[in-house]
C-alpha cells in the first residue's frame, strides 16, 4: 500500500492492566468508523493504530477526515510505508514528500527508530536521510531549530514509516470505555459543549430534552436534534429522549410561588433524566451548568436541583468562562445551530426575580401542592425517542 494512517495513542498509554481493554474498544471503534469509506485493515502495535486500506477503491479523504473524530487517538499522521533500509526510506520521502519538500525554504528530518535492531540509531537515521535530501533539492537549508518543512522517519517492527508533520486527533478516552451519561440537552450553546466534553471520556451519551409545545416551536426540537446529531460525529449514535413538559411547566405556574418556577421546573427535569438515565443504564448526569451564569446556577441553586438524584450530576463546563465555551463549540461545530433563535422551555414562564439563594426546605414546601409522582409518569409516558446519528460517508 502506497499510503496508511498511524493514530497515536493518548492517554491509554499510561493505563495499567485495562491497557487492552482500552485497545481493543478503540480498535473497534476505529474499524466501524472505517467501514463507510471502504475495507480498511485495523490493528494497534506498539501504541499506535494502523489504518490500512486494503483496496485501491477506499475513499482515503472521506477516511481521514473521519479519523480526526475518533476519541482515544491524540496525534494523526498519513504516512508512506517502506522497507527498513536507507535507501528505500529516502526514497520513500522523495516520493512522498518531494513536492512539500520543493516548498520550503527550510527542512529537517526527525527520526524515531523503535525498532532497536535498525543499524543506525535515530540521529543517524535523521543525519543520513537529511544529508541526501539537502543534496537532492539544492535551495532547501538544513535548520533543526526552525525549520520551515519537518520529515519524519519511523523505523517501527513491521516496517519503516515517512510523513510530514501530523495533525491533532480528538483526544480523550475511546468511547464506551467509560460508561453511559444521560446528558440534559437544551437547544442553547452550553449544553451541547458539556455533551461533548463527557463524550471525550469515553461515555456514551444517551440525551433528554424537555420540549414545551406549544410554547417552544417544533423547529426548536428539530433544532435540538440537530445539536445531538452534531455531537455523535465524536461519540456515534444517540438517542434523544424528548419529553412532554407542559404538564408540569403550567402546573408550576398555577400552583407554585413564581420566585421558585424554575427551581421547581429543574428539579423536575433532573426526577425525569434520573428515572430515563435508569432505564438506560446511565450512570450520572450531565448539564451545561456554569457556576454564577445564570440565578439557577448558583451553588445554593445547584444543591437544591441536585438533591432530587442519586447520581452524580457532572457539569463538565463549571469553572469555564463563556469565551472559552463559544470557542469549543465553533470547533466542534455546534455554535451555529446553538444561536439559532429558537425558544427553550427555561425561557417560558421565567420569574422577574428568582431566588438565587434558596434552601432546600422552601423549595419543598412550595412544591409541596404538585403531584410528583404522577406528573412525572404522565410526561414519561409522553416521551418520544429519536435516533440520531452522523452520517459520515456522505459527511453530513
Ligand atoms: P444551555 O446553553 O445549555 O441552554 P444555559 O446557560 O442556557 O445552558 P439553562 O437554560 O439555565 O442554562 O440550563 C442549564 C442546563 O439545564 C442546560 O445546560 C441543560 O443541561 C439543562 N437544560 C435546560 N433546558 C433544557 C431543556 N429544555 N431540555 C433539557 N435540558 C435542559
Ligand atoms: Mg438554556
Amino acid at each position: 500500500m502506497n499510503e496508511i494512517f498511524l493514530l497515536k495513542l493518548g492517554e491509554i498509554v499510561l493505563k495499567g492492566q485495562n491497557k487492552k481493554q482500552f485497545e481493543g474498544k478503540l480498535r473497534q471503534n476505529v474499524r466501524r468508523r472505517m467501514k463507510p469509506f471502504g475495507d480498511f485493515d485495523v490493528y494497534i502495535l506498539q501504541s499506535t493504530v494502523y489504518v490500512e486500506p486494503r483496496s485501491e477503491d477506499c475513499d482515503l479523504e472521506g477516511a481521514w477526515e473521519a479519523c480526526h473524530y475518533i476519541f482515544g487517538a491524540v496525534s494523526l499522521c498519513r504516512c508512506r510505508p517502506c522497507e527498513k533500509s536507507l535507501d528505500a526510506i529516502y526514497q520513500a520521502v522523495e516520493a512522498y514528500l518531494g513536492e512539500d519538500l520543493e516548498c520550503a525554504a527550510s527542512f529537517k528530518v526527525e527520526s524515531k527508530r523503535s525498532d532497536k535492531s535498525f543499524p543506525l540509531t535515530s540521529i543517524g537515521i535523521s543525519q543520513e536521510i537529511g544529508g541526501r535530501l539537502a543534496e537532492s533539492h539544492p535551495h532547501l537549508k538544513v535548520d533543526v531549530h526552525h525549520p520551515a518543512y519537518t520529515v519524519y522517519v519511523e523505523v517501527r517492527d513491521l516496517a519503516a514509516y515517512v510523513h510530514g508533520p501530523a495533525e491533532p486527533g480528538a483526544g480523550g478516552l475511546p468511547t464506551g470505555v467509560g460508561g453511559r451519561a444521560a446528558v440534559l440537552l437544551s437547544g442553547g450553546i452550553d449544553s451541547p459543549v458539556a455533551a461533548y466534553m463527557i463524550a471525550k471520556r469515553g461515555v456514551e451519551i444517551e440525551c433528554v430534552h424537555f420540549f414545551s409545545y406549544p410554547y417552544t416551536s417544533e423547529q426548536a426540537k428539530e433544532k435540538v436534534l440537530e445539536l445531538a446529531r452534531l455531537v455523535t460525529r465524536y461519540c456515534g449514535q444517540m438517542t434523544v429522549n424528548i419529553v412532554g413538559f407542559t404538564e408540569i411547566q403550567e402546573a408550576i405556574r398555577d400552583n407554585c410561588p413564581e420566585e421558585y418556577f424554575t427551581l421547581i421546573m429543574r428539579r423536575f427535569m433532573m426526577r425525569i433524566a434520573r428515572r430515563i438515565a435508569g432505564n438506560h443504564g446511565c450512570g450520572c448526569l450531565v448539564t451545561g451548568e456554569n457556576l454564577g451564569q445564570v440565578a439557577s446556577q448558583t451553588m445554593e441553586a445547584m444543591a437544591v436541583t441536585g438533591a432530587v438524584v442519586d447520581i452524580p450530576v457532572f457539569t463538565p463546563l463549571i469553572g469555564m468562562d463563556k469565551e472559552e465555551i463559544v470557542t469549543i463549540a465553533r470547533r466542534i461545530g455546534t455554535l451555529e445551530t446553538s444561536i439559532l433563535p429558537y425558544e427553550d422551555c427555561c425561557t417560558v414562564f421565567t420569574p422577574k426575580h428568582p431566588k438565587t439563594k434558596p434552601n432546600l426546605s422552601e423549595v419543598e414546601r412550595a412544591e409541596a401542592c404538585l403531584d410528583v409522582e404522577a406528573l412525572m409518569e404522565r410526561a414519561m409516558a409522553n416521551t418520544e425517542k429519536v435516533m440520531v446519528r452522523y452520517d459520515e460517508a456522505d459527511g453530513v
